[in-house]
């Protein structure tokens, strides 16, 4: 079955580039521009990964983890946080909310399409 990856980001520019970025791989594409909208599509999608940017409009990508961390029905799903510039500390708050990895704007498209495989295939032995 195909994976379902809902990507979160209020950048069309960006948004379009995750979508062109892992379409190629088979996924079914979810998409979200605000923080309301991403926790709504996950309660009611379950997605098997969300790729987050952490910089949102109203409710940040962090507190977006946070909430899904408290909700049984989304705790266990993987966060993959994309921050537009690599702050120091940035990565520490990522993983602190919840998030499971971590990659830095400009993004690096093999990059991103190598995590997004690794960490739904590490998923999958979790499960097993
Ligand atoms: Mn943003």
């Amino acid at each position: 079955m195909k994976k379902k990856v809902l990507l979160v980001e209020d950048n069309h520019q960006n948004m379009r580039l995750l979508e062109m970025t892992l379409r190629a791989d088979n996924y079914t594409l979810l998409k979200a521009t605000d923080g309301e909208k991403a926790m709504e599509i996950a309660v009611k999608d379950k997605p098997d990964l969300i790729i987050m940017d952490i910089q949102l409009h109203g409710m940040s990508g962090l507190e977006v983890t946070e909430r899904l961390r408290q909700m049984p029905a989304c705790s266990h799903i993987p966060v993959i946080a994309v921050t537009a510039y690599a702050m120091r500390g940035d990565k520490e708050k990522a993983i602190e909310a919840g998030c499971n990895a971590y990659i830095s704007k400009p993004i690096d498209t093999r990059e991103l399409r190598g995590l997004v495989a690794e960490v739904l295939l590490r998923r999958q032995k979790d499960n097993t």
